[in-house]
């Protein structure tokens, strides 16, 4: 009997990255409060349809927000780690980007009394170092990478990069990757942002973004017999009256489709039950 499995994922960011991009106008951090109104209709939204769902959050947002994340964590979602300030781990360098996973930690922490079981870099870009630091800190799976859309796999660690050479795959780690994609993101398509050196047009109609997004789950249903597709949304992006009208849709197709809802750690359990000894990506 096939399984499709959907994981409503939330960067709940806020103004974090307006901040970690030095952009701490009044008017930037207000899009940030905007954050805790979308909170709190999707938290709506999701208990309509009785959805578990996973939030990644910054631990600036976490200590900034206390009671719009203890809201979050007290409707039964998950919280799974995303940084401590916004940096993209791959600006850091190793030391600094072990102190953001160590301090993320702490505050995702005080919020739930667990460590997270899942971490998704700020803005999606690792560094050389993060899967092993991921694996030293007893992460369980990642969500950053793009090597598949459907299928989880295992995070490798220690390719060889260089501009002359075909790639050398490292060897796949214990760590489990979780794969996302900004074309299942609401960032880019919704966002209107400018910064010094970048136009992010977004405000794309959403009922056209909302086929899209169905069409991601038809292809998977069509084609696979298992697999997890990942929605990535911000709050303070993605509720809008106009986008939260089409997300509650989509949920609704999705729903009629065959779409199981989990967690990602729980979709991290199904992937280890169908596949005990991994996948593997790597030089296919
Ligand atoms: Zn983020």
């Amino acid at each position: 009997m096939p399984q499709h499995f959907v994981c409503l994922t939330f960067d709940h960011d806020n103004a974090s990255p307006m901040i970690a991009r030095e952009m701490t106008t009044p008017t930037m951090i207000s899009r940030g409060d905007f954050g805790m109104v979308a909170t709190e209709r999707l938290l709506a939204l999701l208990g309509k349809h009785s959805i578990a769902s996973t939030w990644f959050i910054p631990g600036h947002t976490i200590e900034t927000y206390p009671a719009s994340v203890a809201s979050v964590h007290a409707a039964g979602h998950e919280i799974g780690h995303h940084g401590w300030t916004h940096r993209v781990p791959a600006s850091l360098g190793r030391e600094e980007e072990e102190r953001e996973l160590a301090r993320g930690d702490e505050a995702v922490k005080s919020l739930t009394g667990r460590k997270a079981r899942g971490y998704r870099s700020p803005a999606w870009d690792l560094s050389p170092h993060s899967i092993e630091l991921l694996l030293k800190h007893g992460f369980v799976y990642d969500s950053s990478l793009m090597g598949h859309d459907y299928l989880p796999y295992q995070a490798r660690d220690g390719d060889v990069v260089t501009l002359h050479e075909p790639i050398r795959y490292g060897a796949d780690t214990a760590l489990v990757e979780m794969p996302i994609s900004w074309s299942l993101d609401d960032y880019p398509v919704f966002e209107y942002m400018r910064t010094p050196s970048v136009l992010q047009a977004g405000l794309m109609n959403a009922d056209l973004v909302g086929a899209n997004w169905f069409a991601d789950f038809a292809f998977m249903a069509e084609h696979y017999d298992w697999g997890v597709l990942t929605y990535t949304f911000h709050p303070h992006v993605i509720g809008r009256g106009h986008r939260l009208i089409m997300l509650d849709g989509l949920i609704g197709k999705l729903a009629g489709a065959g779409a199981r809802f989990v967690t990602m750690e729980q979709a991290v359990d199904e992937y280890r039950a169908r596949y005990p000894n991994g996948r593997s990506e790597r030089g296919r």
